[in-house]
């Protein structure tokens, strides 16, 4: 059995380079030149990638499940 992957994607037009995304999951995200980035494009499913969606104050992270969009999750 392997494990559910998402696609985690950040908009560098829209990123802000707050950080809070590598600060949230490290392993996941990393600020380069004052954006983030994914560190992979299909990463291991879990709950910080969402909390990292839900907490970026310019809402450039995306973070789909196949086709579907699951993060940043809504109010
Ligand atoms: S939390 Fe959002 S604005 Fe801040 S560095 Fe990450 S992607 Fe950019």
């Amino acid at each position: 059995m392997s494990a559910v992957n998402w696609t985690v994607r950040v908009d560098a037009g829209l990123c802000m380079g707050s950080g809070i995304c590598a600060g949230t999951a490290p392993d996941v995200f990393v600020l380069e030149d004052d954006h983030a980035r994914p560190r992979a494009e299909r990463v291991a499913a879990r709950e910080r990638i969402l909390e990292a969606a839900d907490m970026c104050p310019a809402q450039a992270i995306t973070v789909l499940d196949g086709a579907t969009v699951i993060g940043p999750r809504p109010d």
